[in-house]
């Protein structure tokens, strides 16, 4: 194993990786994963990945768990990245790639996070697991729960899409629907965590789910031919897949496999819900809490994210942006991503269709860019979202 320490994102303190940390004890910030990167690429090349499993534990070498461990896995990972050629030139894109994170085990890219971070609890000795969650996180941590014979314990504001309630009721999760948002679910788990004996998995607050989610870097790199696009759009709640991605495409040039270019990251947020947006526009490393939150997007109703300023920095950085959808222009996406190449994606995925096509008819992006749109989830868990969503036509009954 190449783990060699975790350090805090904004202070740098040094944390041993041998106990189960959550966040900085310094200052309370997210915890990042350092390797032996050197190491890893005297025994690693491109080359070697080649041949191995269509999954994210293909990185095995750069991810937490140690060798001789078997992960707590379902095979997440490795989804597809689709070309959209009806789609991209529909709004005036012609090299968008959808990377299609709705193949996921519970439909959702939260699989990957679980993956490692269920697998390293477990390696820890954790005998009970907690998340607050807008319900994607939750639907995968009692999956990852399960499949390991862990009890999971979730918290999740009474307004989450049913689909994703009924998901963890089925794989035998315990359920707490809180009246409030996920910050008011994720100060129940905080509150109650110690006595219980859970061990909290909210997003940033334990360092594996990040490594999970940077597999995402890793992947696109490997599939794109280790060039990278100039452009990614991102769905940005807490912001794990793009830091998550930041910090994979760091390490891919530390171990000599990708240039120093980076893509511009965008991080699209609901307008109903946009810290981000507002700290971005406000030239702010820390976002302030957005109030009242209200979007359909539930993935995207995070209020405040503990990794702000690792969002901001990764976005600014590389020269990209951020910006706000609002919830109609996320339902018109949806039908026309769906009708142009067949795929039916989450709300939170449409708002990044929806800003590719904003950003292409402002100039931002150029027409002769390459650029990955996120679906991070199956829109088949948002049921109450598309409601009205029939298109049919009744026929009249039959006679004879
Ligand atoms: C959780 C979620 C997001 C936001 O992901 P973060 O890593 O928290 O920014 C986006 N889309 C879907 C479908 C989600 O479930
Ligand atoms: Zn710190």
């Amino acid at each position: 194993m190449f783990l060699t320490e975790l350090s805090c994102g904004l202070c740098g303190k040094s944390h041993s990786k041998s106990l189960l940390q959550t966040v900085c004890q310094n200052c309370q910030r997210p915890l990042l994963a350092s390797y032996d990167l050197k190491a890893v690429s005297a025994i690693l090349s491109r080359k070697d990945l080649a041949g191995r499993e269509p999954s994210l534990w293909r990185y095995r070498e750069v991810l937490p768990v140690p060798a001789d461990e078997e992960p707590v896995s379902f095979r997440e990972g490795w989804t597809p990245l689709l070309p959209a050629p009806r789609f991209g030139p529909e709004i005036g894109l012609p090299n968008v790639w959808i990377k299609d994170e709705s193949q996921n085990p519970t439909g959702s890219f939260k699989a990957r996070g679980m993956s490692v971070a269920v697998s390293m609890a477990k390696h820890y000795g954790a005998t009970a697991l907690a998340v607050p969650s807008a319900g994607n996180a939750a639907g995968a941590l009692a999956a990852y729960a399960a499949r390991t014979g862990l009890p999971a314990y979730l918290f999740m504001p009474e307004d989450t899409p049913r689909a994703n309630v009924v998901e963890c009721a089925a794989t035998g999760a315990r359920i707490t629907l809180v009246k409030g948002l996920i910050t008011d679910c994720a100060r129940e788990v905080a509150r109650r965590a110690a006595v219980e004996g859970w061990f909290d998995l909210s997003t940033l607050r334990e360092p594996y789910r990040l490594e999970g989610k940077k597999t995402l870097g890793y992947e696109i790199a490997e599939q794109m031919g280790w060039q990278l696009p100039d452009v990614i759009l991102y769905p940005t709640g807490g912001g794990t897949g793009l830091i998550g991605m930041w910090k994979a495409f760091h390490e891919m040039e530390q171990l000599g496999w990708i240039s120093s270019k980076r893509p511009r990251m965008v991080a699209v947020q609901a307008a109903g819900c946009c810290p981000i947006v507002a700290a971005f526009n406000a030239g702010e490393r820390f976002a302030t809490e957005h109030l009242n939150a209200s979007t359909m997007a539930s993935g995207l109703r995070v209020p405040k994210a503990i990794g702000d300023f690792l969002i901001l920095d990764a976005v600014n950085q590389s020269g990209g942006t951020s910006l706000a959808i609002i919830d109609r222009e996320m339902l018109e996406a949806v039908k026309r991503v769906g009708a142009t190449e067949g795929l039916f994606v989450a709300p939170e995925s449409a708002a990044c269709c929806a800003a590719a096509g904003k950003l292409a008819k402002s100039g931002w992006i150029r027409s002769d860019e390459t650029v990955i749109i996120f679906n991070t989830g199956t829109g088949l868990k948002y049921p109450e979202c598309f409601a009205d969503f029939t298109g049919s036509e009744r026929l009249p009954p039959a006679h004879d």
